[in-house]
């Protein structure tokens, strides 16, 4: 059986990350990682549409933390020691510099995720860190001695069976990695995806997919679900931060809702009450235009006629005869516009699920296990996720970071 100081189940963000600074804190450690596949760091490959969006331009804590709908609490300690400005200096430390888009998420400025995968293994190679592809961990065990001292870890793949006096588990969303890690006596909060779109059949949206409404307020009826930010309309029915925002702070509510849901947008950020003055204003100064022809609200045109298609006004109908229900049913689709969700679909750019490691059994100053010294955790394993703009690979970067300061003492 091959003995390491340090194994690393999972070749994946948090697994990469946490070995090269392992080796660099403590270059004398031998550290291994075990990766189930072929090649590892494939969610780095297709991460951000290819781009990989490695972190967000967001440098104060208290303000970094919002986007974990879970993590909130325990991710505001580790990030006052490794966040935002630590990526961007590890990165440029080794030759990698990221660039700021404008709303926020930062990528290589090759605009290649191939860059992140070639430094991360450039590293593990300068530190001779041994990565052993194509070993599926399936057995995980604790080696004690006679009088029950904790003394390493026993870990088996098809082919090997390997032991360590220090482990650290990065293996993302693998269900079966958290039946074992259940087998061996940690709670594991049950898996729901996160970071998904609203799929909408509604007359009003279906011949316009594309349109982008910039600022509207989503709130998922019967729940205090509530978020604001761009929506745009696809195919399927809905997406954008708006709702983005909505699936990851909603995802165990709306997992039990089975994604049968109704939300109301309001368009442009008013009341009811304030959009009618505004109407009527507007059926005096414009009434001899066409009510159909002129966007107000600095709507997108295609989106501003749907709704007033689902005014019940016609598309020659001028403002001077708009009479009150019409003016209302306007007033009512740009603010308070019902339409039923009938389930969900993958977003593409970057998807994550919520669950994993109860976080009440991580020691977050470390992100070691309190049930198993010696016992780490990094990444999504844990009941850790975030929305999307690179919130969610600042957390692999994190918790690798910290653990990797403990593994290596
Ligand atoms: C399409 C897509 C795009 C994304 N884009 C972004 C983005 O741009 N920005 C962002 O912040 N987040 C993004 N994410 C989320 C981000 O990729 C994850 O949060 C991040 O990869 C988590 O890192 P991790 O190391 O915990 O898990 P992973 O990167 O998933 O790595 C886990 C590794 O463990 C291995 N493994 C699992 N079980 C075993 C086992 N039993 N034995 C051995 N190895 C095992 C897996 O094969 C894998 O290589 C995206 C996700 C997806 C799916």
């Amino acid at each position: 059986m091959r003995h390491f100081d340090v194994i690393i189940v999972g070749g994946g963000a948090a697994g990469f990350f946490a070995a090269i600074n392992i080796a660099e804190q403590n270059p004398a450690l031998q550290i291994c990682i075990l990766e189930k596949n072929k090649e590892g760091l494939q969610k780095v490959k297709v991460s951000g549409g290819g781009r990989c969006n490695v972190t967000h331009a967001e440098f104060i804590p208290q303000e970094l933390v919002l986007n974990y709908p879970r993590g909130e609490k325990e991710l505001l300690g580790p990030f006052h020691q490794f966040m935002t400005g630590d990526t961007i200096e590890w990165f440029e430390k080794r030759g990698v510099e990221l660039k700021i888009e404008e709303d926020g998420r930062m990528f290589p400025v090759s605009d290649s995720s191939q860059t992140i995968i070639n430094c991360f293994l450039a590293e593990a190679e300068k530190y001779g860190i041994e990565v052993l592809y194509s070993q599926n961990v399936t057995t995980l065990d604790v080696e004690k001695s006679v009088d029950g001292e904790m003394e390493g870890f026993k870990v088996q793949t098809k082919d090997m069976e390997l032991a360590c006096d220090k482990l650290l588990i990065a293996t993302g969303s693998s269900v079966k990695f958290w039946k074992l890690l259940e087998r061996l006596g940690h709670t594991v909060v049950a898996p729901v995806p996160s970071l998904f779109t609203f799929n909408i059949k509604d007359k009003r949206i279906t011949d316009i997919p594309g349109v982008v409404a910039l600022d509207v307020e989503v709130t998922v009826l019967d729940s205090d679900l509530r978020s604001e930010g761009p929506l745009l309309i696809t195919h399927w029915g809905m997406s954008a931060p708006s709702i983005l925002k909505l699936s990851a702070f909603g995802a165990l509510e709306l997992a039990k809702k089975n994604y049968q849901f109704q939300i109301e947008v309001n368009f442009i950020k008013q009341t009811f009450e304030d959009c009618l003055i505004i109407l009527k204003d507007l059926k005096q100064s414009l009434a001899k235009k066409t009510v159909y022809k002129l966007a107000k609200y600095e709507l997108p045109k295609r989106l501003w006629q749907q709704l007033v298609l689902a005014a019940n006004i016609n598309s020659d109908t001028r403002w001077a005869d708009l009479n009150k229900e019409q003016l209302e049913a306007l007033a009512s689709q740009l603010t308070k516009a019902v339409f039923e969700v009938d389930g969900k679909s993958t977003f593409k750019d970057e998807f994550v699920t919520a669950g994993g490691v109860d976080l009440k059994e991580v020691n977050f100053k470390t992100f070691e296990s309190k049930l198993f010294p010696g016992l780490y955790f990094a990444g999504e394993v844990l009941n850790i996720d975030a929305v999307t703009g690179g919130f969610n690979f600042q957390n692999a970067w994190t918790g690798a970071y910290l653990a990797s300061k403990a593994m290596s003492s």
